[in-house]
C-alpha cells in the first residue's frame, strides 16, 4: 500500500512545543549564557569609580550609562547602570580618565532584527528539520510521538485494489460485499432495523488472500481505511499498544464512516489464559481492544476487519457477539478456483497462446493463491531468463516445479551409480502409481536434481479434484510413495538415504489415516488426535493413554509393512518395464507422462519381464 497519509493532529502539537521550546531558550538560556548580571547605581557612585579610574569602558545612551569595571573584588563581572544626567562635559571628563566610550544610538529596527534573528528563523529551522526527519522516519508517529496509532489511512483510490483482483474466493466476496453495500447505503439498514457486524475476521492459511481481500473492501466501499498490523501494536515500552489502540479508534470514530483493519490479529488477541506465562502488555493492548470495540455502535459506521491463520488461539472474548461476531473463512483455492486466480495474474505477463492453465492448476493442488502468483512470476522470469519474449507452457511448468522442489542444480555431481538408483527409485513409484487402480496419473518423472535436496521426482496429476479421499486411494498413495524403496531393494539388493522424504509423507498419511480418519479396524471411528492448527501445518496431539499409543503405532506400522510389500510384489510382476522405464529415464534425464505410458502400455516388450538388464 502506498500513499499513507499521516495523522494531521500530530503536526500542531509539534508546533506548539517547538514554540515553547524556542520560548524557553529566547528567555531563559540566551539571558544566562551572554548577558551580564545588571546593578542599578546612583550617579555619584559612578563619578567616584570614574575619578578612582577604577572604569574600563561606558556606553552612553540618551537616558542611560551603562560602565564596567577595569577588575571586579569577586572576579564576576556586572554591568553597572545609572541614569543620564545630561552633564555637558561628559565626554571631557571620560576622555581624562582614559575610558573607552561611545554613545548609543537609538535603534529603531533592532527590534524588528531582534524578533527575526530570535524567533522567526530558529522556528522556520526547527520546522524544516522536523521535515526532514518525517520524510526520513515516514511518518510523524514514529518519530515524534510515542503512542500514536501508526495506522495508515489510505482512500479508496490508494489501495488501487477491487473485488475483481481477488479471484476464487466468491463466498468471502458476497460476505464482505453485504458490509460494503452498509457502507455505501447505511440507510437501507437503518430503516429495516437491521445492524452490520461490529467487527468480521477473515480467517485462512498463509497466503489465501486475506490482505489482499481487506485491500479490496476498502478500494470498493471508498471509504478510509485504516491498515495496522498486530505486531506493531506490540512495543517495547509498556502502555504503548494500550494508547496505540485507543488512539486508532479515536481517529477511526472522527473519520466515520470507515473500515479499520488489523492485520495478523493473533498477535495481540491471543487468550489470555493460554499459559506461557503473563505478558502484561499484550493483555493491556488486548483489553483495550476490548474496551474500544463495546465503545461504538456500528451504525457510526466503524468497522473492523482483522485477518489471521491462527484462529484457535484468539481470546474467546474477542469472538463472542458484538465483538468480531462474523467470520469468513478464506479456505485454499479449489481447482476452479486455482485456474482464476491463476489467469488473474497471468494477465500480467506476456503469455504464449497455447497455455493450459487448467492443467497448472491440476497439477498444484494444495497450493494458495500466493504460491500461484508466484508460479506465474517464475514462469516470466525464466522465460527472460532463456531470452524469450512471451513466456510458454514449459516455463509454467517448470515453475511449478520449482515452487514445489526449488530451482534445478544444473551442475550437481551425482555419480553415474547414484543416478542409476535415483532412475530406478523415480520409475519404482511410477510403475507402482501405474498399475494401481486408484492412484493418480503420472504426468513427469525426472532425475535432475533440485536445491530442495530432491535428488529426482515423480509428478502425478489428477484429472479432477480430488475432495474426498477414500480408503483404497489413501493405501495406494502409501503404496505409490513405497515404490521408490522397494525398487531399490529389487534391483540393488541394497538401500539408500533417498527414501526419507517418502517415509515421513507415508507415515503421516497412516498415522492421519488410523487416528483422524477412523479407516483402520482395530479403531474404526475413534478419534485419536485433534489437529492444532487448521490452517499451519498439521501438527496434531494425542488424545489417547499411552497404551493406546503404543497400540496405534503397531496398526500404522502394519499398514506401511503391508504397503511396502504390495509395492515390492508389483514391481516383480512388471520387472521388465522397470528396466526398461529406468534405462529409458536414465538416458533422458525426464520424461513425461505420455512417453512414460507410451513404453507402459507397449506390449512388444511383453518379452523383456523377469529378464533383468542389468
Ligand atoms: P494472506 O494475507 O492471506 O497471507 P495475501 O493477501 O498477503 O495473503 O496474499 C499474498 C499475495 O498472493 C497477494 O498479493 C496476491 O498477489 C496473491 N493472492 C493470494 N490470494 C489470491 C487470490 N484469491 N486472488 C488473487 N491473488 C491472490
Ligand atoms: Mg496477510
Ligand atoms: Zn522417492
Amino acid at each position: 500500500m502506498k500513499n499513507a497519509k499521516s495523522p494531521k493532529k500530530p503536526l500542531i502539537y509539534y508546533y506548539i512545543v517547538s514554540l515553547i521550546v524556542l520560548m524557553l531558550i529566547n528567555w531563559l538560556v540566551v539571558p544566562a549564557l551572554f548577558n551580564i548580571p545588571e546593578v542599578e547605581v546612583d550617579y555619584g557612585t559612578f563619578l567616584d569609580e570614574l575619578y578612582a579610574g577604577n572604569i574600563s569602558e561606558v556606553s552612553v545612551s540618551d537616558t542611560q550609562i551603562a560602565y564596567m569595571l577595569k577588575s571586579y573584588s569577586d572576579g564576576k563581572r556586572v554591568l553597572f547602570k545609572t541614569g543620564n544626567m545630561g552633564e555637558p562635559d561628559l565626554a571631557d571628563k571620560l576622555y581624562k580618565a582614559g575610558v573607552t566610550f561611545t554613545k548609543v544610538l537609538p535603534k529603531q529596527q533592532n527590534y524588528f532584527i531582534t524578533l527575526l534573528l530570535t524567533w522567526v528563523v530558529p522556528f522556520l529551522f526547527v520546522m524544516g528539520l522536523s521535515r526532514v526527519l518525517m520524510k526520513k522516519f515516514g511518518g510523524l508517529g514514529n518519530t515524534m510521538s510515542f503512542g500514536k496509532s501508526n495506522a495508515k489511512v489510505y482512500v479508496e483510490a490508494e489501495t488501487g485494489k477491487t473485488f475483481n483482483d481477488v479471484a476464487g474466493q466468491e463466498e468471502a466476496k458476497e460476505a464482505l460485499q453485504e458490509i460494503v453495500d452498509f457502507l455505501h447505503n447505511p440507510v437501507k439498514y437503518k430503516e429495516i432495523g437491521a445492524s452490520i457486524p461490529k467487527g468480521v475476521l477473515l480467517v485462512g492459511p498463509p497466503g489465501t488472500g486475506k490482505t489482499l481481500m481487506a485491500k479490496a473492501v476498502a478500494g470498493e466501499s471508498k471509504v478510509p481505511f485504516f491498515s495496522i498490523s498486530g505486531s506493531e501494536f506490540v512495543e517495547m515500552f509498556v502502555g504503548m499498544g494500550a494508547a496505540r489502540v485507543r488512539d486508532l479508534f479515536k481517529q477511526a470514530q472522527e473519520k466515520a464512516p470507515c473500515i479499520v483493519f488489523i492485520d495478523e490479529i493473533d498477535t495481540i488477541g491471543k487468550s489470555r489464559n493460554s499459559g506461557m506465562g503473563g505478558n502484561d502488555e499484550r493483555e493491556q493492548t488486548l483489553n483495550q481492544l476490548l474496551t474500544e470495540m463495546d465503545g461504538f455502535s456500528p451504525d457510526k459506521g466503524v468497522i473492523i476487519l482483522a485477518a489471521t491463520n491462527r484462529p484457535e488461539t484468539l481470546d474467546k472474548a474477542l469472538l463472542r457477539p458484538g465483538r468480531f461476531d462474523r467470520r469468513v473463512p478464506m479456505e485454499l483455492p479449489d481447482l476452479q478456483g486455482r485456474e482464476a486466480i491463476l489467469k488473474l495474474h497471468a494477465k500480467k505477463v506476456k503469455l504464449d497462446n497455447d497455455i493450459d492453465l487448467n492443467l497448472i492448476a491440476r497439477a498444484t493442488s494444495g497450493a494458495s493463491g500466493a504460491d500461484l502468483a508466484n508460479i506465474i512470476n517464475e514462469a516470466a522470469l525464466r522465460a527472460v531468463r532463456m531470452g524469450r519474449k512471451v513466456a510458454n507452457q514449459s516455463d509454467l511448468e517448470e515453475s511449478v516445479e520449482t515452487v514445489i522442489a526449488g530451482y534445478q542444480r544444473k551442475n550437481a555431481v551425482v555419480s553415474q551409480k547414484d543416478k542409476l538408483i535415483i532412475a530406478y527409485h523415480e520409475i519404482g513409484h511410477a510403475l507402482v502409481a501405474a498399475t494401481q487402480s486408484h492412484s493418480a496419473p503420472v504426468h513427469k518423472i525426472t532425475i535432475v536434481p533440485r536445491t530442495s535436496g530432491a535428488l529426482g521426482y515423480t509428478m502425478q496429476v489428477d484429472e479432477a479434484e480430488q475432495i474426498l479421499l477414500s480408503k483404497e486411494q489413501a493405501l495406494d498413495r502409501i503404496t505409490t510413495y513405497m515404490g521408490g524403496r522397494a525398487a531399490e531393494e529389487f534391483v540393488f539388493n541394497s538401500i539408500t538415504t533417498g527414501a526419507s522424504n517418502d517415509i515421513s509423507q507415508a507415515t503421516k498419511l497412516a498415522r492421519a489415516m488410523v487416528t483422524r480418519y477412523g479407516m483402520s479396524e482395530e479403531f474404526g471411528m475413534m478419534a485419536l488426535e485433534t489437529v492444532n492448527n487448521p490452517y499451519l501445518g498439521d501438527e496434531s496431539s494425542l488424545l489417547v493413554s499411552s497404551e493406546t499409543s503404543s497400540k496405534i503405532d503397531e496398526v500404522v506400522l502394519r499398514i506401511l509393512k503391508d504397503a511396502y510389500k504390495k509395492a515390492k510384489d508389483l514391481l516383480k510382476q512388471n520387472s521388465g518395464k522397470l528396466h526398461e522405464l529406468s534405462k529409458e529415464l536414465l538416458e533422458k534425464e525426464t520424461m513425461t507422462g505420455e512417453e512414460f505410458m507410451k513404453i507402459f502400455n507397449d506390449p512388444d516388450n511383453k518379452l523383456l519381464d523377469n529378464t533383468a538388464a542389468f
